[in-house]
């Protein structure tokens, strides 16, 4: 049974806690490096980025988590935990810095400029045929991606239609969206899957 760790520095913890349970996972909340240590997959949860990041620098995590994704361990982030695995973000917080992994570029809180929040179906590849009922709270969106990174998912309405918010490079995945917050748990059974395939080829 996989150890994934949920990033417990800030943000809605508990729902990817539950959701990863649900999947067959053990979980264990991460603050420190030693927990850190422990996981075989990591999730970074929604929240707020800003914070996230100037928490992950003063508990000693920026370092030893860039290191972990490095050496390839498997990571899935919703929303603030997408802007916290692209490699450049646009609309941060002055010096606001990321763990980086996926060569991508997010722009934070950028369907916000038209509403705070809104739900969208989003079909993902390879995670299942039927839509989402995605739920995106103050999201960032992906505005381009490099050669390595697979694109899952689009806004499939609205103003914003055909923007990125779905992603995957290699073991890191990405979504702009809250599975966590809905009943719908296909994208944790899938991160589940990653994490173990993941476990076996090492
Ligand atoms: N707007 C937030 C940020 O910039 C993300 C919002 C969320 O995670 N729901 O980090």
């Amino acid at each position: 049974v996989p150890t994934i760790g949920v990033l417990a520095l800030q943000g809605d913890v508990r729902e990817h806690a539950r959701a990863l349970e649900g999947a067959g996972a053990r979980t264990l909340p991460v603050r420190r490096p030693e927990e850190l240590e422990r996981v075989d997959g990591l999730v970074v949860p929604g929240g707020e980025s800003t914070t996230m990041w100037r928490l992950a620098r003063s508990f000693e995590l920026l370092e030893p988590v860039r290191k972990r994704i490095e050496a390839g361990l498997p990571v899935y982030g919703s929303c603030a935990g997408m802007i916290m695995l692209a490699d450049r973000i646009r609309d941060g917080a002055r010096g606001q810095e990321t763990f980086g992994g996926i060569d991508m570029t997010v722009r934070r809180n950028a369907f916000g400029r038209q509403v705070d929040s809104f739900e969208s179906d989003v079909r993902l590849t390879g995670v299942g045929e039927d839509p989402f009922h995605a739920v995106f709270i103050r999201a960032p969106w992906v505005e381009s991606v490099g050669d390595g990174v697979d694109v899952l998912g689009r806004a499939e309405s609205g103003p914003n239609i055909g923007r990125i918010v779905a992603v995957r490079q290699g073991r890191l995945m990405a979504t702009a969206f809250h599975p966590e917050l809905t009943g719908d748990h296909r994208v944790h059974h899938y991160f589940a899957d990653l994490v173990r395939r993941a476990m076996e080829e090492e």
